[in-house]
């Protein structure tokens, strides 16, 4: 126990096992990390919250960010026959969060993160790496696997981390259960030239569909689109991802609206979403982060978040693995409490009456609670608060039918 941490060997390097990485090595950690080197050139993943900025600023990247990203000043949510709800990021200020974040294409904003382990010291081998079950709950390199580091000499490293993303190595290994949520998604998506620009300037809108929902992020050049619904209706729609993508903006009007001279310049990409999270995130001499540990929901977009706050909690709690696993797995279970308030429109119901109510009661006390409850609700959703036991509180209450949640089902994400 007293030597954990001493070596540490990461498997997988996307963003949440190169942070992890380069949080390590700033703390003279001798890190390893093994990646297959297999990512795509189209990564969902390409909107960010603002709680990732310290991160950043930590990791001292932010202006390499900032050069290849978008301004993200905040998020609006269109449905239909409603008045649109926006999100400005100005409201986390009073959380102490930068009052912004980015849009980045994924690959180049991985290749910055990656860059930065390298640059602070710590190793990479490119190689899909093998483990070893080693009794009931260890685990070990596999011989081969090993000696591509030799560095290591011989020895297996003291702490192995799981960051393999939803391959979720250590778990099939291990043969480790999960719980999942409600939702089981398939989501397509492609870049665009020829939209309409989303105003004010990089603001992501979240769209409802006639089933399931659409996301617009815009990007330097270009529009990533995304249709996010259930595997029958995504049937429907067509047999290819091409025609059902295509076949989703065409026939929601506000999508149709909005891109009717747009031209898709890149491939079209298939994600299956699901709520998933690990019932086990750490053993001995092992732990998960990332998606490997948790995933939520594209909704919201946390991943990249929680890749990077669970590299952050990791580094910090090398040696009490199951402080690091309980503080994890409080912020899954917000997100993924937070994330179903949107889904069943609660959220909605509760802004849309608010509204409502200070509209026609225009005095201080209406819209001081009004500003309370908006600056709530932005804290929680930028990953500031999202885990507050208030805030939490709050939200249940507030949202509930019993006070105003009345409308809530017509505001539903199907
Ligand atoms: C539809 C959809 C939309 C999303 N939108 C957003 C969004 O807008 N914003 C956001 O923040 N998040 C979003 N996400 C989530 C985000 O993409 C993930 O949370 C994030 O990529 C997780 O990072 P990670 O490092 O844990 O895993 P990954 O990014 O998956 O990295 C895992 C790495 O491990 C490597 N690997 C796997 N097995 C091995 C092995 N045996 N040996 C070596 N290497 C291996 C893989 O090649 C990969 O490079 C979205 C997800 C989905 C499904």
């Amino acid at each position: 126990m007293k030597k954990r941490g001493e070596t540490v060997a990461s498997i997988g390097g996307g963003p949440s096992g190169v942070t992890l990485a380069s949080l390590l090595a700033m703390r003279g950690v001798n890190v390893t990390v093994f990646e297959d080197g297999k990512r795509p050139d189209l990564i969902v993943g390409e909107s960010l919250v603002p709680a990732i900025v310290p991160i950043l600023r930590r990791l001292g990247i932010e202006e390499r960010v900032a050069a290849i990203g978008l301004h993200k000043p905040g998020v609006s949510f269109t449905m239909p026959g409603r008045e649109r709800v926006n999100f400005d990021f100005r409201n986390v200020a009073r959380c102490n969060l930068p009052t912004y974040a980015y849009n980045v294409p994924r690959p180049v904003f991985d290749d910055i993160l990656d860059a930065r382990a390298t640059e602070l010291g710590a190793r990479r081998v490119t190689t899909r790496a093998k483990l070893e079950r080693d009794g009931d709950s260890r685990l070990r390199l596999g011989e081969e696997t090993l000696a591509q580091a030799p560095w290591l000499e011989g020895r297996q490293p003291d702490l192995l981390v799981d960051s393999t993303g939803r391959s979720r190595l250590f778990a099939r290994l291990l043969a480790i259960p999960s719980a999942t949520g409600p939702r089981r998604d398939v989501a397509h998506f492609a870049h665009f030239e020829g939209f309409d620009e989303n105003e004010p300037r990089g603001q992501v809108i979240i769209g409802w569909l006639q089933a399931g929902w659409n996301w617009r992020i815009p990007l330097p050049g270009r529009l990533s689109v995304g249709v996010v619904m259930n595997k029958d209706d995504a049937a429907r729609l067509g047999i290819t991802p091409e025609e059902r993508l295509e076949n989703a903006i065409a026939r929601d009007p506000v999508l149709a609206d909005a891109g009717p001279g747009r031209r898709r310049v890149s491939e079209v990409a298939t994600y299956t979403n699901y709520q998933l999270i690990s019932a086990r995130g750490f053993g001995p001499g092992w732990a998960m982060t990332g998606d490997a540990f948790g995933f939520v929901d594209p909704m919201l977009s946390p991943g990249l978040w929680l890749a990077l706050h669970s590299a952050e909690l990791l580094s910090e709690h090398l040696d009490d693995l199951g402080a690091y696993s309980r503080r994890m797995r409080r912020q899954l279970a917000a997100w993924m409490e937070m994330i179903s308030h949107y889904y069943s429109g609660r959220i909605f119901a509760m802004y849309h009456r608010g509204a409502e109510f200070s509209r026609k009661h225009q005095h201080e006390i209406s819209r001081r609670i009004q500003l309370h409850f908006d600056t709530q609700v932005a804290c929680m959703a930028c990953g500031a608060r999202t885990s507050s036991l208030y805030g939490r509180a709050a939200l249940k209450v507030f949202s509930s039918r019993a006070v105003w949640g009345k409308e809530a089902p017509s505001m539903a994400i199907r």
